[in-house]
């Protein structure tokens, strides 16, 4: 019994290690990243992948062409993080025109359209599922999330950055 229960133990230490060097090699992500929502620099810069909210509280970032170019000049890759990130955005279903319209506001601001996308709080219905497929998106969830640090922009995720920095 009691060896049972070592190895289970060390099953899950290895686990745990093993994530953690997927972790440690695979690219950072910073979410949430809008001109109304403060980032750290020091985050942006570190991330490879910046998730990017078109519309938040109701503003294009398309209107903010200081802010897109700061943006492209920091040459990261650019992924779309839902439209207005309103709670479970993408849980209740969505059409087509809805998520024309996020595509055109992201194009509008960097000049290209996007590739990727990342439901608000990794939430997708089924039926958003297909349409981010349908749109020739790759849809990133929970495993992506799990296997890369993810830092947020006012470090409002469910552990702060400096936490992710560690593990
Ligand atoms: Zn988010």
């Amino acid at each position: 019994m009691k060896k049972i229960i070592l190895f289970v133990l060390l099953g899950i230490l290895g686990i745990l290690f093993l994530l953690f060097l997927v972790r440690l090699i695979s690219p950072k992500e910073i979410d949430d990243v809008s001109p109304e929502i403060s980032c750290s620099e020091k985050y942006l810069k570190k991330s490879s992948i910046l998730w990017v909210i078109p519309k938040f509280q109701g503003e294009l970032i398309s209107e903010d062409k200081e802010w897109c170019k700061y943006i492209l000049s920091l040459n990261k890759t650019l992924g779309l993080h839902g439209v207005t990130h309103e709670f479970e955005e993408f849980n209740s279903n969505r059409n087509q025109s809805y998520l024309d319209e996020e595509i055109k506001i992201f194009e509008d601001c960097f000049g290209f359209k996007p590739e990727m996308f990342k439901p608000p709080q990794l939430k997708i219905s089924n039926k958003n599922e297909e349409l981010i497929k349908n749109n020739n998106l790759k849809l990133k969830g929970k495993f992506n999330q799990i296997i890369h640090k993810v830092y947020h922009c006012n470090d409002t995720g469910k552990f702060s950055n400096k936490f992710i920095d560690l593990f």
